[in-house]
């Protein structure tokens, strides 16, 4: 038997964040980052949630550390927060999904209710059972993976987006492309992670673009942001691949903002996933199922090929093309990494990669060997 739930609550289009207006005679804490204190949305936020007692948590920083989150649980627990609302992109909905399970496995606090609002079109933990974790000593990403880490609510306000500067909307709709054609082509896929993953390919490829061209165009931003969150629903039922164990492990040790480094990875992991055979120029039985699903959705995304090899090549090309005008770094050298650094690094990236739990869903075996191929495209010196 095969099953899959999606609990949380997903309030979307005009006025959806009147949702927080529901809540009363609560203590509520907002997780959010210095940004969103700064520019004001915080307040915003906290003006919907009048009828609660608010409190501002406005500390978290990109790939929060463990630290941060016993810092967070001590001012949860000092609040008794009965709700929070995490608000801004995946580092701050990860690290209020982290605070909330201590508190719960703590038994000090018990039934909180979590909402989040993501302020990023990138990671989709608004509707997912991934809480990514740093410890910082050990150079390591964890990704947190329980039932108990998925939302309630979860609230999409593409105006919310706007603020977001071009790099930050490349990298993390690439996010979006990469959970979504990880979770396609991932050994656990089924026909409703297929559909999910689908529609968020098909609207990222369409609006992206548009979004990084101009941040103000509010209809490519409400699109990524339905993208964003459509991927994360796809990729939380059958989990992703090798890319994002390379991509955990390259944030940790080279601070790489967490889509991009997965943006340098994506056209090589798929190209090697799809494991083409060299010689063939026609379809033919025994292309890999990768192979052929990636050929399937390049059709479904307008790259019209005449075979599974042309399409699989198509759809790789058209992403470097993509990556290129939004920016993205093509190699290590250009994200600046420095060959010494990468090589005193490279064997931990290996093992990190292999050891990491989205890594077990990858298509295509994986081998030491094989981590070193992919990281020999972006290791370019
Ligand atoms: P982020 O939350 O780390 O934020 C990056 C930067 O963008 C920050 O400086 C932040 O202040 C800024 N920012 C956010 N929204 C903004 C806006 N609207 N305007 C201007 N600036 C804004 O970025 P992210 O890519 O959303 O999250 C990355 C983290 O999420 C990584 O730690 C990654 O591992 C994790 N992640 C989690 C999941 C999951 O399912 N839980 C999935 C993928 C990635």
């Amino acid at each position: 038997m095969n099953t899959f739930r999606l609990p949380t609550n997903v309030c979307f289009d005009a006025n959806a964040l009147d949702k927080l207006k529901e809540y009363k005679n609560l203590n509520a804490v907002i997780f959010t980052d210095p940004f969103m204190v700064k520019s004001g949305v915080a307040d915003r936020i906290a003006e919907k949630l009048s009828e609660c007692n608010v409190s501002i948590f406005g500390e978290v920083r990109p790939d929060p550390p463990i630290e941060l989150v016993a810092q967070g649980l001590e001012f949860l627990l000092k609040a008794n927060a009965d709700i929070v609302v995490a608000l801004g992109g995946g580092s701050s909905i990860d690290a209020a999904k982290a605070v909330l399970i201590m508190a719960k496995r703590s038994g000090k606090k018990q039934n909180i209710k979590l909402i989040a609002i993501p302020t990023t079109s990138g990671t989709g933990s608004e509707v997912t059972q991934f809480s990514v974790i740093t410890d910082k000593q050990a150079g390591v990403k964890y990704p947190l993976v329980h039932e108990d880490l998925q939302p309630d609510v979860a609230i999409l306000d593409a105006e919310l987006v706007r603020t977001a500067p071009p790099s930050i909307t490349a990298d993390t709709g690439f996010d979006v492309i990469t959970h979504a054609l990880e979770a396609y082509i991932s050994t656990a896929a089924n026909d409703f992670s297929d559909a999910l993953a689908e529609k968020a390919l098909e609207l990222a490829f369409e609006y992206l673009p548009r979004a990084y061209k101009d941040g103000n165009d509010l209809e490519a931003r409400d699109k990524m942001h339905k993208a964003s969150c459509l991927a994360g629903m796809s990729f939380n039922i059958v989990s992703l691949g090798v890319n994002h164990g390379i991509a955990h492990a390259l944030g940790a040790k080279f601070h790489i903002p967490h889509g991009r480094a997965n943006a340098m990875l994506l056209p090589h992991v798929m190209r090697f996933n799809a494991d083409l055979p060299k010689d063939f120029s026609s379809d033919s039985g025994s292309f890999s199922t990768a192979a052929k699903k990636l050929a399937k959705i390049a059709n479904r995304l307008g790259i019209r090929s005449a075979n599974i090899k042309f399409a699989v090549n198509g759809l790789c090309d058209k992403i470097l093309a993509m990556e290129k005008t939004c920016g993205i770094p093509a190699t290590l050298s250009d994200a600046k990494v420095s060959k010494e650094d990468y090589l005193a690094q490279k064997e931990a990236i290996i093992n990190s990669a292999l050891n990491d739990a989205c890594t077990v869903t990858n298509p295509r075996k994986m081998t030491a060997l094989g981590v070193e191929e992919i990281l020999s495209f972006i290791a370019k010196y």
